[in-house]
C-alpha cells in the first residue's frame, strides 16, 4: 500500500485550480470554451474540498536498513545494523526488521 500526502496533493490540486481560475478570468464570457473552462474550474475546486475533507490515517515513514555481516570463522558470523549499528553476535534468527530501530531490511547483506 502505498500513502501520499494530503498537502503535497491539494497544494498541487490548488496550483491547477488557480491556474484554470486565471485562464477563466482573461477569458471573453463569449468565447467558445468559456462554459467548458468554467465546468473545468469547478470540476478541479471539488477535487480539491474533496481532498480536504478526505479520512485520514497518521502514518510514519517507513526506514530501510541493512545488515553488515562480519565473518568470525567459516560459519560463524555477526551482523550489525547499517541504520542503528546495533550488533548481534551470533544471530539465530533474523527477521525482516532491526529488533532495535525498526528499520525494513531490504537487500542483500553488505
Ligand atoms: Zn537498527
Amino acid at each position: 500500500m502505498d500513502l501520499v500526502s494530503r498537502e503535497s496533493l491539494y497544494k498541487y490540486v490548488a496550483s491547477l485550480e488557480e491556474t484554470y481560475r486565471n485562464e477563466l478570468l482573461e477569458m471573453p464570457a463569449e468565447h467558445p470554451c468559456f462554459t467548458a473552462q468554467n465546468k473545468l474550474l469547478n470540476t478541479v475546486s471539488m477535487i480539491k474540498f474533496t481532498i480536504a475533507d478526505a479520512s485520514t490515517i497518521k502514518a510514519k515513514p517507513v526506514r530501510f536498513g541493512q545488515w553488515i555481516k562480519q565473518y568470525v570463522d567459516d560459519e560463524l558470523y555477526s551482523l550489525t545494523c547499517l541504520e542503528c549499528n546495533f550488533h548481534i553476535k551470533k544471530p539465530q534468527f533474523i527477521g525482516n526488521y532491526c529488533p532495535n530501530c525498526g528499520a525494513e531490511m531490504r537487500g542483500e547483506e553488505l
